[in-house]
């Protein structure tokens, strides 16, 4: 981009020789420019230092284009020629550029989810909150059972998840938590096995997880230094590992790769250029692997093990492009999806997701991720739900309205809970329970933002 032009407030000096040049301000970043001279004749007009300045002929209407900071105009036959000179304003950053959408359409947004959902990503052992709380925001959003995963990295174990569930039994279900740097030693796989087998038995893992592979392998998170000797999904040191995963009906929960815009150059051609910035664990350490690389590796896994089954978060990184993980979901019969904090980019392209979820219901999950607000659940509910249009998402994922699905009821069921439930029999108990006390399942308020609606409600 160009260095921009003065302050908008300076009135531009143009000047046009053997001419009376007369400029006053025209509403707005621009300017009537008079210029009077002999009649019928060409005439140049020079704008020094104004090098945005756009021009058009107000009584040829045409734009005019600048050549080296002069115009050749022409004066009409019977009266001076009239210029609308343009000023753009200073530029506005892309990072402050937030404009209000003046649009207002009747919305809906769901109180609760119509029916019970099996919450398969979160991690509860971040909540500083009770776990009565937790209880009552599930049982207010018709959230019948919720896995929640601890994190290795920041030292938690499977028994951090364990203890937490313990106070909740069958709605709470903790995941194992995997220390996959035993791998490396000799004979750690094996014990890794050992303790996956102590986790179902003392602690009633149900999954396996959160593993995330971001191009360094299974026991890096994307963030800090990059680790010296990765260990990728595919490491033959690591199948004793999976053939007990395999064994034990566990699901693994896999972060693989990130948002295909993160492997972009951060340029002005970038559609989630913004929020790259604005998120550290998005930012990509040079010399990882790649998005294509990190999901054949884990693809190998799931081939070399039909009985594995992962559960792929936030639509495998490739909710953008559908039809490839439409593609994905074919050519890997064990590979499931989970929709966490994805929402928004369902929201996009409201039509085709539906179509992909309605064809793959029985191969995606609910997810959530971290400890997630009731605002949070509900806008998935909206976005699921709902047939609203242009509605604003707080996710802030992209920067295009949000465009509800209206999925039909079979469809929610099954990527609500029932198709989590089959994998997850632990949770098939939670959600035949909550299935038996609908009744006062679901009830829709107006969107606070949407005043007709409003009106609608109240009449
Ligand atoms: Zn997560």
């Amino acid at each position: 981009m160009t260095a921009p032009g003065p302050a908008a407030a300076d009135t531009p000096v143009f000047q046009a020789a053997g001419c009376a040049v007369h400029t006053e301000p025209y509403g707005p970043h621009a300017y009537l420019v008079t210029v009077d001279g002999p009649r019928g004749e060409e005439a140049v007009l020079r704008a020094a230092g104004w090098r945005h300045t756009m021009l058009t002929d107000l009584v040829r209407k045409q734009h005019l284009a600048w050549g080296d900071g002069e115009v050749t105009i022409r004066v009409p036959d019977d009266r001076a020629a009239w210029l609308m000179a343009f000023v753009p304003p200073a530029e506005v950053s892309v990072f402050d550029f937030a404009p209000t959408a003046l649009l207002r359409t009747p919305g809906t947004e769901p109180v609760r989810a119509r029916f019970p959902v099996v919450d398969v990503h979160a991690h509860l052992t971040m909540d500083p909150a009770p776990v009565a709380e937790r209880l009552r925001v599930m049982a207010e959003l018709n959230v019948a059972a919720v896995v929640t995963a601890a994190f290795a990295d920041r030292g938690e174990t499977s028994a951090d998840s364990a203890r937490l569930a313990r106070q909740a039994p069958g709605r709470l279900l903790p995941a194992a938590t995997v220390d996959w740097s035993l791998a490396r030693r000799p004979g750690g796989a094996r014990r890794m096995a050992e303790a996956l087998e102590a986790d179902v038995r003392a602690h009633r893992a149900v999954l396996i997880g959160e593993m995330h592979d971001k191009g360094f392998g299974v026991d890096d998170f994307g963030v800090g230094p990059v680790p010296e000797d990765p260990l990728f999904l595919d490491d033959p040191r690591l199948d004793p590992f999976w053939e007990a995963a395999s064994a034990l009906a566990l699901p693994v929960i896999a972060h693989c790769g990130d948002e295909l815009a993160a492997y972009r150059p951060w340029d002005a051609d970038n559609e989630a250029l913004v929020r790259l910035y604005r998120t550290p664990w998005a930012r990509r350490r040079p010399g990882g692997e790649g998005h294509e690389e990190i999901h054949r590796r884990r693809d190998r896994v799931l081939r070399r093990f039909p009985g594995l089954v992962m559960i792929a978060a936030h639509l495998d990184g490739t909710g953008e492009r559908l039809d490839d993980l439409a593609e994905r979901l074919r050519r890997v019969p064990n590979l499931y999806v989970e929709l966490g904090a994805r929402h928004a980019v369902l929201a996009r392209q409201p039509r085709h997701a539906a179509r992909f979820l309605d064809r793959w219901r029985d191969r995606v999950v609910f997810g959530g991720d971290r400890v997630q607000d009731r605002e949070t659940y509900r806008e998935q509910f909206r976005v699921l739900e709902s047939d609203d249009d242009a509605f604003a998402l707080r996710d802030g994922r992209g920067r295009w309205p949000a465009y509800g699905l209206g999925l039909p009821d079979e469809v929610l069921r099954a990527v609500y809970g029932e198709t989590a439930a089959r994998i997850l029999p632990a949770a098939a108990q939670a959600l035949a329970t909550a299935a038996a006390v609908r009744g006062t399942a679901s009830r829709d308020v107006p969107d606070a933002g949407t005043p007709d609606a409003v009106r609608k409600a109240e009449g």
